[in-house]
């Protein structure tokens, strides 16, 4: 491994899988391989900023800081219109309160079990639209970014069906539908999740401007 790799500032094992898929040609480190391999832990990142954003710049730089590796963060979250945009950034501890009761489940069975309850009101599909948006944020403030940081956005459209289908991907997907395919992520699985996905669609845009810094560092 080189003595910097790119570290994946995520604990969340389907983003870690995605983001692995999207860039197979980076060398690229989990932050339980770093702090193997740098011999210390490396504390965890408290998601308290208001936006994608400010979330994703805060992981980014903070492990980049304890690593001293260039370090690429995800924030990213579901956006319900008829929940006013509910979950957003509190997407991962949606349904904090149903987890933490101990009934079981895990945690996105109880985020999923809680949105379609959310939505029981409004069964028609054109009413329950969403969105998926990732923001993510490259940071290195031990190399040439400084205190500067790289940023790509990308959204997908769809919209939340009235029963999880779907075995793959992780999260929200075996609730959210592409309406032109008719299918939910978890059963069109990660290949046309890679092009058609919030993840993918950031990572395109980044990748030119990643690779490029990878490669002068
Ligand atoms: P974060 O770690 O704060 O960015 O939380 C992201 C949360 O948003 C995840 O725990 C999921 O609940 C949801 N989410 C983000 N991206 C996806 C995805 O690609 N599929 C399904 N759910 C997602």
């Amino acid at each position: 491994m080189s003595a910097r790799p790119l570290v994946f500032a995520t604990r969340n094992a389907g983003k870690l899988r995605e983001l692995r898929e999207l860039v197979p040609e980076v060398e690229v480190a989990s932050v339980d391989e770093a702090a193997r391999r740098l011999g210390r832990d490396i504390p965890e990142v408290e998601e308290d900023k208001p936006t994608f954003l400010g979330n994703a710049r805060k992981k980014a730089m903070e492990v980049a800081l304890a690593t001293g590796w260039p370090a690429l963060a995800d924030d990213s979250g579901l956006e319900v219109d008829a929940l006013g945009g509910a979950p957003g950034v509190y997407s991962a501890r949606y349904a904090e309160e149903l987890f933490d009761a101990g009934q079981g489940l895990g945690k996105d069975e109880a985020n999923n079990r809680k949105l379609l309850a959310a939505l029981a009101a409004v069964p028609a599909p054109a009413q329950r639209s969403a969105r998926f948006r990732a923001v993510l944020v490259l940071a290195d403030p031990a190399g040439a970014l400084g205190q500067e940081v790289l940023v790509a956005e990308g959204v997908c459209e769809g919209q939340i069906a009235a029963a999880p289908r779907g075995a793959g991907g992780f999260g929200f997907d075996p609730l959210f539908v592409l309406p032109d395919l008719g299918q939910t992520f978890a059963e069109l699985g990660s290949a046309i999740k890679a092009v058609r996905g919030h993840r993918g669609q950031a990572m395109a845009a980044l990748r030119p401007r990643l690779l490029a810094y990878l490669a002068s560092c």
